[in-house]
């Protein structure tokens, strides 16, 4: 699932002639400045772009009358903590007059094997909000996925909401173009709050969130460069770039294995292991190396493993089926030869099954001083807590780190 910035929805939006108010991104508070005087509006909206509601509460949105004001508004954004989503960039947007806000949303309803539509004549607040406050104000309308938003349910959609008569054939208008972005761009969520009747009666969507289902990415070419590689771990993103199977997690075991069941339960084992120990150690990632890794793939994953800067021991827990632990070994002589002295932790091995022996063979002719062969998982699990243990230790006390 890919979810899009408030300015890529509406770009997005403007492709398929939905109206939005104008609106360019900034990264710094003289590009916000360059940007209010290109729009040139008497009055411009200076919005924080994270991807999360509740913006203009936590005061990332600011009304402002002139370039300067808006220099001034970017920067007080520019950097601001929004329910931990650090705020990158802005939108510098035209002011609208705003006469009334409208609320909706359509969807992937799983449960029912269909869309789901939801509009109200209450809009501008959060969702959630509108459901406990309104309920009643909040129609619920079934869409067909092989339909979709056609004139009918447009029609359907805004008497169900309520909407006065004299507006419903300009908001079912827009409801029928935000259903052909839905279906176009294979997005599970197209939501506009506030959807705003301006002062002159025109309906405008204000504010965007667009989810893209990243299963159907073959068919977009385009929607790779929506994708906020800013916001991504930088660790995970390399591991993606290698094909490595890789979520970073807060403890600091780094731990490796091959299939995603056992390294599941090594999570656990680890986490087992480091209860009772001083600081409590767990894992500090999922690694899944898959079946078959060469040694080129568990080198690769060493190595992310291992600059993860919290990480403070490895555990590589592999048992060898179609993947031969002598490859595994090779694989982690190698990684340890690129890393030279970088490879400052510990790292505890427990190999068993394919080719066992020449794996074990390997390491312990190669004799690296950081490794460490475990006979069964729990020990290797206990020893990697352990070790994770006393280096923190080690780290909080006066003693500096060996290198
Ligand atoms: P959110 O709080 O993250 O959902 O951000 P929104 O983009 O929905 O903005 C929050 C509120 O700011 C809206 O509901 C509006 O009331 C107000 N707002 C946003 N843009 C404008 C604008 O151009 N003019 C005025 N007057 N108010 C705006
Ligand atoms: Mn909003």
């Amino acid at each position: 699932m890919v979810d899009l910035f408030e300015y890529q929805a509406r770009d997005l939006f403007e492709a398929y002639d939905v109206a939005v108010p104008r609106g360019i991104v900034a990264q710094t508070p003289e590009d916000a400045e360059q940007a209010a005087s290109a729009l040139g509006t008497p009055v411009t909206v200076v919005k924080a772009q994270v991807k999360t509601g509740g913006r203009g509460k936590a005061g990332g949105v600011k009304v402002v009358r002139s370039p300067q004001e808006a220099k001034r508004a970017a920067k007080a954004i520019l950097g601001m903590d929004i329910k931990g989503h650090t705020v990158r960039r802005v939108m510098v947007a035209e002011g609208i007059d705003i006469a009334e806000e409208y609320y909706f949303s359509l969807l992937v309803d799983r449960a029912e094997r269909r869309w789901l539509a939801m509009c109200s004549t209450h809009g501008g607040m959060d969702i959630e909000t509108l459901a406990v406050e309104h309920p009643e104000a909040l129609a619920r309308v079934a869409v067909d996925p092989r339909i979709g938003i056609d004139a009918d349910k447009a029609a359907e959609i805004v008497a169900a909401a309520g909407f006065d008569e004299a507006d419903q054939a300009r908001v079912a208008e827009m409801l029928v173009k935000l259903g052909t972005v839905f279906v176009a761009e294979d997005a599970t969520l197209v939501e506009v709050n506030p959807l705003v009747k301006t002062g002159s009666g025109e309906i405008l969507a204000a504010d965007g969130k667009v989810s893209l289902d990243d299963n159907a990415d073959f068919r977009h070419p385009g929607h790779a460069a929506l994708k906020d590689i800013s916001a991504t771990d930088p660790l995970e993103l390399a591991a993606a770039e290698r094909d490595l199977n890789y979520v970073r997690l807060d403890g600091n075991v780094g731990i490796i294995g091959n299939g995603a069941g056992l390294v599941m339960s090594t999570l656990d084992v680890v986490a087992y292991a480091g209860a009772d120990l001083p600081g409590q150690p767990k894992a500090a990632n999922f690694l899944d190396i898959g079946g078959g890794a060469s040694a080129q793939v568990m080198a690769d994953g060493l190595g992310i493993v291992l600059s993860d800067p919290q990480v403070r021991s490895v555990f590589v827990n592999v048992f060898g089926g179609i993947t031969a632990c002598d490859q595994v070994a090779n694989g982690i002589r190698r990684a340890l030869e690129v890393l030279g002295d970088k490879a400052v932790h510990p790292i505890v091995v427990r190999l068993d099954g394919n080719a066992v022996e020449e794996g074990r063979a390997i390491l312990a002719e190669y004799a690296h001083p950081r490794v460490r062969l475990a006979k069964t998982m729990d020990e290797g699990a206990r020893q990697a807590a352990e070790l994770a243990a006393a280096a923190a230790d080690e780290q909080t006390g006066d003693v500096s780190e060996e290198a």
